[in-house]
C-alpha cells in the first residue's frame, strides 16, 4: 500500500485497540492519516496503538468512548473536530457477540448486541457525516467530501444458527449502509462496507485456536487459510482512499472464499 495514500486525511476507527479496529488504526498511520483511536475498556492497548501509529509520523490519540451511547459518541466526534481540524474517514468497526440458541438468547442478549454492532455504527456515522457537510470536498485532500466504512461480516448475507443477534445485526448493517450511500452520494460522501470472513482476532478464539477448530473452520474456506487482521485493514485503507473513489454502496467481502458456498464445491 502506498505510503502517502491517505496524506493530510483524519480518521477514526472504533474499537481500535483489539483485532481488526487496532490493525486497521494501524494500517491507516502507515498510509499518512492522522488517526484517533477508539476504545470503550482496556486503555494501556489503546495507548500502544497510539505509540505504533505515532512511529510512523503522523498524530493519534486514544479516546475512550461506547458506541452505543448518543452522548459519548457526539463528545468523540467534536473534540476530534477540535484537535485535528476535521473527520474524513470514519471506521465504524467495534462489534461484539452474545451467543445462544433462540430459546435461551435473553432480551439483553439481543439488545447489546444491536445497540453496539447497529446502533453504535448509526451514532458513528451520523456524526461524521454533520462534519462531512459542513466542510465539503477539499480536493487537495480528496475527492470524496468523506468516507464512511462499515465494519460488515459474512453475516450480512449468511445467515448463522446460534447467532441470531449477530446475524440480524450485521444484516441490517448491510441495509443502514446502502441507505446512507444512496442518501449521501449527491454530497459526495462515499459510504461501503467491508465484510470479514473468518479472521484470527479475539471475538472468534474458540473457531481456530485447537487444531481441530481451525481443521474444521477451514472446511469453510476455499482459499484455505484463516485470514489475518491486515487482510482486513488493507482492504479499509483502500476503500477509504480515492484510488477507490467510484465505490460507492459497496460491500467488499474480504473472505477468503466463503461468501462461495463452499458446501456446493463438492454436492448440492
Ligand atoms: P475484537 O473483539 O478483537 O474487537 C472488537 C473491538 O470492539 C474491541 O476493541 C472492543 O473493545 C470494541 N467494542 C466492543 N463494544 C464496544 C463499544 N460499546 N464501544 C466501543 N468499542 C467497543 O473483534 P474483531 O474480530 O476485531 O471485530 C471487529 C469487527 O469485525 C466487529 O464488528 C466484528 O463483528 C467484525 N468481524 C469480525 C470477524 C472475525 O472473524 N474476527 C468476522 C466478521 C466480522
Amino acid at each position: 500500500m502506498p505510503a502517502h495514500l491517505l496524506k493530510g486525511q483524519k480518521a477514526l476507527v472504533t474499537g481500535a485497540n483489539s483485532g481488526i479496529g487496532k490493525a486497521t488504526a494501524i494500517a491507516l498511520g502507515r498510509a499518512g492519516a492522522d488517526v484517533v483511536v477508539n476504545y470503550v475498556v482496556g486503555a494501556d492497548e489503546a495507548a500502544k496503538v497510539v505509540a505504533e501509529i505515532e512511529g510512523f509520523g503522523v498524530r493519534s490519540y486514544a479516546h475512550e468512548a461506547d458506541v452505543s451511547k448518543d452522548d459519548q459518541v457526539s463528545v468523540m466526534v467534536s473534540r476530534m473536530v477540535d484537535e485535528f481540524g476535521t473527520i474524513d474517514i470514519m471506521v465504524a468497526n467495534a462489534g461484539l457477540q452474545r451467543d445462544a440458541a433462540v430459546t435461551e438468547m435473553t432480551l439483553a442478549q439481543w439488545q447489546k448486541v444491536i445497540d453496539v454492532n447497529l446502533t453504535g455504527q448509526f451514532l458513528c456515522a451520523r456524526e461524521a457525516v454533520k462534519e462531512f457537510l459542513r466542510r465539503g470536498v477539499v480536493p487537495e485532500v480528496s475527492r470524496a467530501a468523506g468516507k464512511i466504512i462499515c465494519m460488515s461480516s459474512v453475516h450480512q448475507i449468511v445467515p448463522w444458527s446460534g447467532h441470531v443477534n449477530y446475524a440480524s445485526s450485521k444484516g441490517g448493517v448491510g441495509m443502514l449502509m446502502q441507505t446512507l450511500a444512496q442518501e449521501l452520494a449527491p454530497k459526495k460522501i462515499r459510504v461501503n462496507s467491508v465484510a470479514p470472513g473468518a479472521i484470527r482476532t479475539p471475538i472468534n478464539k474458540d473457531a481456530w485456536e485447537t487444531p481441530d477448530a481451525e481443521a474444521d473452520l477451514l472446511k469453510l474456506i476455499p482459499y484455505g487459510r484463516v485470514g489475518d487482521p491486515d487482510d482486513i485493514a488493507n482492504a479499509v485503507v483502500a476503500m477509504a482512499s480515492d484510488l477507490l473513489d467510484y465505490v460507492v454502496g459497496a460491500t467488499l467481502y474480504v473472505d477468503g472464499g466463503m461468501t462461495l458456498f463452499p458446501g456446493f464445491a463438492t454436492g448440492g
